[in-house]
C-alpha cells in the first residue's frame, strides 16, 4: 500500500465576495503525481495555499503527512517543497549561492548542491548570477531549490506555464524521476497533454468544483459515449466509422481482406471531456 501523503476532505473556501472552492476531496499518495487541472480562476492556487498551511479553509479538512493543515508548525517544511509563480530567486546571487542559502536553512549537506545541479542540468551555470539564466533555467533552479531537502510531498503551481516545449519536457523528465523516488507530487496545470502524460490521477476543476476525478484514461473512456474508429484504407481512403454491429462486420471484413493501412480508436481527450462537461475551454 502506498502512503497517503495528502488527504483533502470536503474543503470549501469563501473569500469576501467569492466562493473559490466548493467541497473538494482527493487523496495523493507517495510515488504518484496528482494533476489539478483547471482554467485560470478555477481555484488551483487557493487549494495549494490551504493544504500547505498558508491559508485557512472555510470548511472541511486537509491532512498532510498525518497532520491537520490548520495546525502545521515549521517542522513540516522539512518534508514539503513548494514551487509557485511567486517563488523568486536572489537574482544577483549565483546559481550555487541560491541553493547554498536554502541548504543552510534546511540543514542540507553542501555536497548535495552539486549533485542536484547536475541532475537539473545547471552545473555549468553554477557560478552565474541567477539573473543571467534563461526562463527555463530559472525554473529548473527554483525546482532544484524546492527539492534540495528531498521532501516527501512536492507542490508545483503551473511549473511549465510560459516555458518553451523543450524546457517543459525537461521539467517533465525531472518530475517523473522524482516520482520514482517515492515523492508525492501535486501538480496544477491548465495543460491537458502534460496532465495526461504525467499523472496517475487528475481532478478536473471548474469554478471551484471538481467535475471529474480519476486516471486520465478512465476519465476519457467514461466519456467515450459515441465510440468511433478512424480508418485509413490501403486505397488511401480515410473513413470515420461509428461503432455499431453493422460496422463491426464491415471492419472484420476489411481486416480479413487485408485492406487496412492504419486504424485508430477515437477516445476523447481530457480537453474534449472538459469542454463537454463544463462548456468551456481549459486555457
Ligand atoms: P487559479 O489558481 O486556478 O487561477 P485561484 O485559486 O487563484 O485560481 O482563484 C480562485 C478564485 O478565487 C478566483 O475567482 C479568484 O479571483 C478568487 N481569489 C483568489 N484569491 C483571492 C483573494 N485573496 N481574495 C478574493 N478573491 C480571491
Ligand atoms: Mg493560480
Amino acid at each position: 500500500m502506498k502512503e497517503e501523503v495528502l488527504k483533502i476532505r470536503h474543503i470549501s473556501k469563501n473569500y469576501a465576495h467569492k466562493q473559490a472552492l466548493k467541497d473538494i476531496s482527493m487523496t495523493l499518495h507517495g510515488g504518484e503525481i496528482l494533476g489539478f487541472l483547471g482554467p485560470s480562476g478555477s481555484g488551483k492556487t487557493t487549494t495549494i495555499k490551504i493544504v500547505t498551511g498558508q491559508l485557512e479553509q472555510s470548511s472541511g479538512e486537509a491532512v498532510i503527512l498525518g497532520r491537520d493543515t490548520r495546525k502545521l508548525d515549521e517542522k513540516i517544511y522539512e518534508n514539503i517543497g513548494i514551487v509557485t509563480d511567486t517563488s523568486g530567486l536572489y537574482e544577483e546571487f549565483s546559481v550555487y549561492e541560491n541553493l547554498q542559502l536554502f541548504a543552510q536553512l534546511l540543514n542540507v549537506e553542501p555536497k548535495e548542491i552539486d549533485r542536484l545541479l547536475k541532475k537539473v542540468g545547471l552545473i555549468e551555470q553554477k557560478k552565474q548570477p541567477a539573473a543571467k539564466l534563461s526562463k527555463g533555467q530559472q525554473q529548473r533552479l527554483i525546482l532544484a531549490r524546492a527539492i534540495l531537502h528531498r521532501p516527501k510531498v512536492l507542490f508545483l503551481d503551473e511549473p511549465t506555464s510560459g516555458l518553451d516545449p523543450t524546457t517543459a519536457l525537461e521539467i517533465h523528465r525531472l518530475l517523473l524521476e522524482l516520482k520514482e523516488t517515492g515523492m508525492g507530487i501535486f501538480l496544477t496545470t491548465h495543460n491537458m497533454d502534460e496532465a495526461t502524460k504525467l499523472c496517475e490521477q487528475v481532478a478536473l476543476l471548474n469554478d471551484g468544483k471538481i467535475v471529474e476525478l480519476g486516471s486520465p484514461q478512465d476519465i476519457c473512456l467514461r466519456h467515450n459515449s459515441d465510440k468511433q474508429y478512424r480508418i485509413l484504407l490501403k486505397t488511401k481512403e480515410e473513413i470515420l466509422l461509428p461503432h455499431n454491429r453493422e460496422n463491426s462486420l464491415k471492419l472484420s471484413q476489411w481486416i480479413t481482406e487485408d485492406q487496412i493501412e492504419a486504424i485508430h480508436s477515437c477516445e476523447p481527450t481530457l480537453e474534449h471531456v472538459f469542454l463537454s462537461v463544463t462548456g468551456r475551454e481549459l486555457s
